[in-house]
């Protein structure tokens, strides 16, 4: 038999200062020791990311991209290194690749690149020669050039080729992907809480661990908030087969598997809630109520990579209409640049911006086959009496914008409404 392939990767607070690092060389080397070879993944220092964005922040209201994802980039350097010679220490053999050392091509998008392909030769090299290989996650190298270097290298090509960062949460990708790439047996994303919870542990305290989820609730539980994994890994895992087990680096305790869940059909109810802060709402007041202004308005958003979220327009009135729409609430300055010079352009009567919203979202795939979710969610949130300003829905998903003061408590009261912390019963049935 093969020797089993494991990707291990270890998120911000796992390798937070020399103590953590010393620990999760240990496990890596436990791991080895049981025989696999291993591609480890890490993080960057518990909050170097934030860190290094407020420094930037302290110099310039507007860093250049590039500049910034060179940046950026160094704090998964700074973990990768030290965890190679941690292992080191250990008389295990190890060494640390950064993202484009690994072989992990993107497109040109600075901040939130999506990876375009990896070549696994140099991984492969190092794994072959008995190496554990440690990858700077949330990073890889825009492939302008690059596909020609081979056939054609001249020097701006090679100068095209620059370091991309993957998005906040971006380790997860890179994880998820060399899992994918590399044909992994195991993909393990090791994190500070023991897996995949019904609600964010910090803020519910019955929030109760899963066993298994679906890519698919597990998706949209990403994607309204839940920043245990990040979007485009679970979204990555789906599309390759890929099971994912999140678990605990500090204790050792069976996580939660995200994988194509066989029990999903039987089920007949909320799966989890997810709460985001990260949210602005922006509302464009007395819109020319003709065609072609939609796009006037998310057209210029769409080209600068702001991704708009929820859409509301309300019935026009004698000619003019209102739109609200909510867009992550980094990007709200740069919105407001783009939208500005449309206020007199296009003749709308005012734009206004609100970053004290959040949103809160049941999620579950028993949402679609029976009727009551809607309501049982309003009405809870009503009798808290928080007052509810959007709502979107998809099959399997329903979102509120709330105040952002009122979400702990809108999360507290909705895991109770729909009894998450009791164990469903198709899941106590295949637990025996
Ligand atoms: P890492 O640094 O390991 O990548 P993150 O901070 O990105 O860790 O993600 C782990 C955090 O995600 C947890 O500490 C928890 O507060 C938060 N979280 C939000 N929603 C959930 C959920 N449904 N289940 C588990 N953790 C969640
Ligand atoms: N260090 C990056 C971040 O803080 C990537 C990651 O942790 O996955 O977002
Ligand atoms: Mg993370």
């Amino acid at each position: 038999m093969s020797t089993p392939l494991v990707v291990m990767k270890f998120g911000g607070s796992s390798v937070a200062g020399a103590e953590r690092i010393k620990r999760v060389a240990r496990r890596i080397a436990r791991e080895r020791t049981a025989g696999s070879n291993l591609v480890v993944i890490v993080s960057a220092m518990g909050d170097t990311t934030d860190e290094l964005l407020a420094l930037a922040a302290a110099i310039t209201d507007d860093p250049d991209p590039r500049e910034l994802d060179v940046l950026l980039a160094t704090g998964e350097h700074q973990s990768a290194t030290l965890v190679s010679m941690a292992l080191h220490s250990l008389g295990v053999a190890a060494i640390s690749l950064t993202g484009p050392q690994a072989g992990i091509t993107t497109d040109g998008t600075y901040g939130k690149a999506r990876i375009a392909g990896i070549d696994p030769r140099r991984v492969n090299a190092e794994l072959a020669a008995g190496k554990v290989v440690i990858v700077a996650g949330f990073q890889g190298m825009s492939t302008k050039g690059v596909a020609e270097l081979e056939a054609t290298a001249t020097a701006s090509d090679v100068h095209a080729a620059e370091i991309t960062t993957l998005g906040r949460g971006g380790s997860d990708t890179t994880a998820v992907a060399l899992a994918a790439q590399l044909r992994a047996d195991r993909c393990q994303i090791f994190t500070d809480v023991k897996g995949i919870y019904t609600a964010d542990p910090r803020i519910a305290p019955d929030a109760r661990q899963l066993s298994v989820i679906g890519y698919e609730e597990m998706m949209e539980l990403a994607h309204q908030g839940a920043q245990v994994m990040q979007v485009r890994a679970v979204e990555l895992g789906w599309v390759n087969g890929v099971t994912i087990e999140v678990l605990s680096s500090f204790e050792d305790a069976p996580g939660t598997l995200i994988k194509e869940d066989a029990l999903v059909e039987q089920r007949n109810k909320v799966r989890g809630l997810a709460h985001d802060r990260n949210v602005a709402k922006i509302t464009l007041v007395g819109v020319p109520d003709r065609p072609g202004v939609a796009n006037h308005v998310f057209g210029p958003l769409a080209d600068a990579g702001v991704i708009v979220d929820m859409i509301v327009q309300n019935v026009g009135h004698g000619g003019s209409t209102d739109i609200s729409f909510t867009i992550p609430r980094v990007e709200l300055a740069k919105a407001k640049r783009l939208l500005d010079p449309l206020v007199r352009e296009l003749g709308f009567v005012d734009m206004t911006t609100d970053s004290s919203v959040a949103k809160v979202s049941i999620v579950g795939a028993g949402i679609q086959n029976a009727p009551g979710y809607a309501a049982r969610m309003f009405g809870t949130l009503a009798e808290a009496g928080i007052n509810i300003e959007m709502i979107s829905t998809s099959e399997i998903r329903i979102t509120t914008i709330i105040a952002e003061d009122r979400v702990e408590e809108a999360v507290r009261a909705l895991h109770a409404a729909f009894s998450l912390e009791q164990p469903e019963a198709v899941e106590a049935a295949a637990a025996g």
